[in-house]
C-alpha cells in the first residue's frame, strides 16, 4: 500500500546542452546561487530582481556585482531591474531574450512578516507567478521551474513530508500564496501543456544567506556577543539544506523536463534548534547568550523532507551535513567580517554598490 504513483514513472533523460536561462529573483540568496552555478557550467542567464527591501538592498547589488565580475563577457548576464507584475517589462524581456527556460525563484519570503503584510504576498508571490506562467505559454517556454516551499505542509502531522500527502492546511499567508503557485501552476500545465515543476525547499542556509533567517542571523549575533532569541524549549525542529544541494536540486529539474511534478528538496533529516545553536557556538568558536521566548504563531514545530520522489526522478542526493554546511557558513561569514558586521545585516564588504545598469 505504500507504493507511490511516482515510483513507475521513467526517469526522464537529462536535456544536455546549452540553455539560456530566466533566473527571477537573481539577486537574492537562492537565485544567485542558481544564477552563479549554470554560468560556470556554460549556460546564459537572463535576470530579473525588483532589488526590494525585505533586507539590506547591499547584498543584493554586491551579489549581482559578484555575477558581473566573474562573467564580463557580452551575453552571459543580463540583469533587468524591476517588478515581475510590470507585464510590459517582462513582454519585452521574454520577446528579445527569446527565453526557453525559466527558473523562477522571486517571491517575498518569510513567514512572519507575511502575517503583517499579507497583501505584498499576494502581489509578489500569486500574481507575479501568474504573470510569468502567462508569459511562459505564450512565449513557447520549455520548461518552467519554480519555488515552493516546505511551509505549504503547514498543519500536518507526518513524520516526513512527503509529495503524496494531501495537504491544504497552510497557516501563514506566506504558505498560502506558495500553494496557491502550485495550484495555479497544475492548471496552466493542464490549459497549455505548460511543462511545470514546483521545488518545496526545506530552510536553506549557506554563504550569502537570507540574514533574516535563523542560520546567518545566529552565526552574525554570535560573532558579536549579542543575544540570540531561541523560540520554544528548542526540541522544535527543522529541515536544513545547504545551498550547493538545493542549487543541484534546481539544475537537474532544469535539465530534467517533467510534465508537471512537485518534489521536496531537502537534507532528509531533522536538526533541533538545540543542535543547531550548539553547532553555531562550534563554527564560530564563541558561546550564544540565549534568550527563551515562546512560540510564534505561523512557525511550523517541525519540518522533515521525504525526498524519495526527488532522489528517484531526479538523481538528488543531498551531500553537505548540517555540521559541514554550518562551518562553512562560518567560515565564510568571518572572512567577510571578522568579528562581525557592523549593523546586523550581513553584507559582502569587498564589492563596492553600484548602479545595475539595463
Ligand atoms: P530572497 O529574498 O533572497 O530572494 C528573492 C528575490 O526576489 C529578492 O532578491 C527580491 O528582490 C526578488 N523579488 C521579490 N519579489 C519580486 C518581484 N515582484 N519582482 C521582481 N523581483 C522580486 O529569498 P531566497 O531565500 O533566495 O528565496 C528564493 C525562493 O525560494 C523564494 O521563492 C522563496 O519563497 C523560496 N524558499 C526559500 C527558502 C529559504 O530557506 N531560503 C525556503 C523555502 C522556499
Amino acid at each position: 500500500n505504500n507504493h507511490k504513483t511516482w515510483m513507475d514513472s521513467e526517469l526522464v533523460e537529462p536535456h544536455v546542452g546549452y540553455k539560456k536561462v530566466l533566473v527571477t529573483g537573481g539577486a537574492g540568496f537562492i537565485g544567485s546561487h542558481v544564477a552563479e552555478d549554470l554560468l560556470a557550467r556554460g549556460d546564459d542567464v537572463v535576470i530579473i530582481d525588483e532589488i526590494n527591501d525585505y533586507y539590506d538592498i547591499r547584498i543584493k547589488e554586491s551579489n549581482l556585482q559578484m555575477l558581473k565580475d566573474t562573467y564580463p563577457e557580452e551575453g552571459r548576464v543580463s540583469i533587468y531591474k524591476g517588478d515581475i507584475c510590470d507585464r510590459e517589462l517582462m513582454e519585452h524581456i521574454f520577446a528579445v531574450e527569446k527565453l526557453r527556460w525559466v527558473c523562477h525563484m522571486a517571491a517575498r519570503a518569510g513567514v512572519r512578516p507575511s502575517i503583517q503584510d499579507p497583501f505584498i504576498y499576494i502581489h509578489s508571490n500569486i500574481n507575479a507567478t501568474t504573470q510569468l506562467m502567462e508569459l511562459s505559454h505564450k512565449y513557447g517556454v520549455e520548461n518552467f521551474v519554480f519555488a515552493s516551499s516546505s511551509s505549504v505542509y503547514g498543519g500536518s502531522k507526518a513524520t516526513f513530508f512527503s509529495e503524496d500527502e494531501v495537504v491544504d492546511r497552510p497557516v501563514s499567508p506566506y504558505a498560502a500564496s506558495k500553494k496557491t503557485c502550485e495550484l495555479l501552476a497544475y492548471t496552466y500545465h493542464h490549459l497549455y501543456q505548460l511543462n511545470v515543476t514546483g521545488l518545496r525547499f526545506f530552510t536553506v542556509y549557506g554563504p550569502r544567506g537570507r540574514p533574516d533567517m535563523a542560520p546567518s542571523k545566529f552565526i552574525d549575533l554570535v560573532t558579536r556577543g549579542k543575544s540570540i532569541q531561541q523560540y520554544g524549549d528548542g526540541t522544535s525542529s527543522r529541515d536544513y539544506t545547504y545551498i550547493s544541494d538545493i542549487v543541484d536540486g534546481v539544475l537537474r529539474s532544469i535539465d530534467r523536463c517533467h510534465k508537471y511534478e512537485i518534489f521536496n528538496l531537502g537534507k532528509g533529516s531533522g536538526t533541533t534548534l538545540n543542535k543547531f545553536i550548539s553547532m553555531v557556538q562550534k563554527g564560530v568558536g564563541r558561546k550564544a547568550v540565549i534568550e527563551i521566548l515562546p512560540d510564534q504563531p505561523g512557525d511550523v514545530p517541525y519540518t522533515c523532507a521525504d525526498v524519495a520522489k526527488a532522489k528517484h526522478m531526479l538523481g538528488y542526493n543531498a551531500q553537505v551535513t548540517f555540521e559541514e554546511g554550518i562551518r562553512r557558513t562560518a567560515a565564510w561569514y568571518k572572512k567577510c567580517y571578522g568579528s562581525g558586521s557592523s549593523n546586523s545585516t550581513v553584507v559582502e564588504k569587498k564589492t563596492e554598490s553600484k548602479e545595475i545598469k539595463n
